[in-house]
C-alpha cells in the first residue's frame, strides 16, 4: 500500500464499517490521515476504529444515516470537533437491493434516499467546510452500473448514474474553490455485499466470470484509487467516474 503522505490532514468515509468503505479508512490512515469513520453499522464502525487503531492511527466512530440531513450535518460537524478540518471525504454508503423489485415503491425510495440523496447532503455539507478551508478532494461511489445499464435493478442503475452526475456537477461548481470531485466506478468486488452471492459456488463462477480478468475486485483495489483520487498525485483530476472492474465495461 503506497503511503500518500497525509499526516495532519483529516479524511471522513461513510459506509466504513465494513467492505469498500473500510478498506479505504484502513488506507487513509496508513496514509497519515486521521480518519471519521461513519456508518448506520455502529458495531462494524467500532471494528474498524479499532483496526485503525491498531495499525498505530487516529480513528473516531461516528453513526450517521446519510439518508438523513440531520445526521450528516452532525457527522461533518463531529469531523471537524474532533480533527479541527475535513481534507477528505469519501461518501461511499449505499445499498443494492438484490432480489427485491426495485419498482416496488419503498424499494426505490429507499434505493433514492441512500444511493442518491445521500451523497448529495454528503457533499452539500463537506463542501461547506471544505470552501471555508480553502479547498479538499471528494470522492463518492458509482459503479458500473453508473455508466452502462443493469436490465435487473432500474434503483441502482439510476442512483449510480446520478452520483456520476451530481459529481461532475460538483466538479464544476467547485473548481475554482480549490474543490476537485471525483467518483470511482466498482466492477464486482468481493465484500459483505456480494457476499450472500458468492457463498453460492455456482453463483461464485458466474461472478468471476462476469469480469474479463476472471476474479472479482477486493476492496483493497478499490481503497487504493480512492485514497489516490484524493491525494495531490491527483491534483490535476476532477470530474473522473474512474471505472475500476478488472475490464467488466471494456467491451
Ligand atoms: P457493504 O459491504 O454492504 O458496505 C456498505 C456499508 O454501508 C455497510 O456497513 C452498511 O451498513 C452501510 N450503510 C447502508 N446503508 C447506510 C446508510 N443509509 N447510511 C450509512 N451507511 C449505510 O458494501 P460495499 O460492497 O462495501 O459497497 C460500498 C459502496 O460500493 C456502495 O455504495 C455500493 O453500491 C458500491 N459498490 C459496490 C460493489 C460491489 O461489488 N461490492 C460494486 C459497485 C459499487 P449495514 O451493514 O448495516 O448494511
Amino acid at each position: 500500500m503506497i503511503n500518500y503522505g497525509m499526516n495532519g490532514k483529516v479524511a471522513l468515509v461513510t459506509g466504513a464499517g465494513g467492505g469498500i468503505g473500510r478498506a479505504t479508512a484502513l488506507a487513509f490512515a496508513h496514509s497519515g490521515a486521521s480518519v471519521l469513520v461513519s456508518d448506520v453499522n455502529a458495531t462494524g464502525g467500532a471494528e474498524t476504529v479499532t483496526m485503525i487503531e491498531a495499525a498505530g492511527g487516529k480513528a473516531l466512530f461516528q453513526a450517521c444515516d446519510v439518508s438523513q440531513g440531520d445526521q450528516v450535518k452532525a457527522m461533518v460537524a463531529k469531523a471537524v470537533e474532533a480533527f479541527g478540518r475535513l481534507d477528505y471525504a469519501f461518501n461511499n454508503a449505499g445499498i443494492n437491493n438484490m432480489g427485491a423489485n426495485e419498482y416496488d415503491d419503498d424499494v426505490w425510495a429507499k434505493s433514492l434516499g441512500v444511493n442518491l440523496t445521500g451523497v448529495m447532503l454528503c457533499m452539500r455539507e463537506e463542501s461547506e467546510v471544505m470552501m471555508a478551508q480553502g479547498g479538499g478532494a471528494i470522492v463518492n461511489t458509482s459503479s458500473i452500473n453508473g455508466l452502462v445499464g443493469n436490465p435487473a435493478q432500474p434503483g441502482y442503475t439510476a442512483t449510480k448514474h446520478g452520483v456520476v452526475g451530481l459529481t461532475r456537477h460538483g466538479a464544476l461548481r467547485w473548481a475554482k474553490a480549490g474543490i476537485r470531485v471525483n467518483a470511482v466506478c466498482p466492477g464486482v468486488i468481493e465484500t459483505p455485499m456480494t457476499a450472500p452471492l458468492a457463498a453460492n459456488e455456482e453463483m461464485r463462477k458466474l461472478l468471476d466470470s462476469m469480469t474479463p480478468m476472471g476474479r472479482m475486485g477486493q476492496a483493497d483495489e478499490i481503497a487504493n484509487a480512492v485514497v489516490w483520487l484524493c491525494s495531490d498525485a491527483a491534483s490535476f483530476v476532477t470530474g473522473h467516474p474512474l471505472v475500476i472492474d478488472g475490464g467488466a465495461t471494456v467491451f
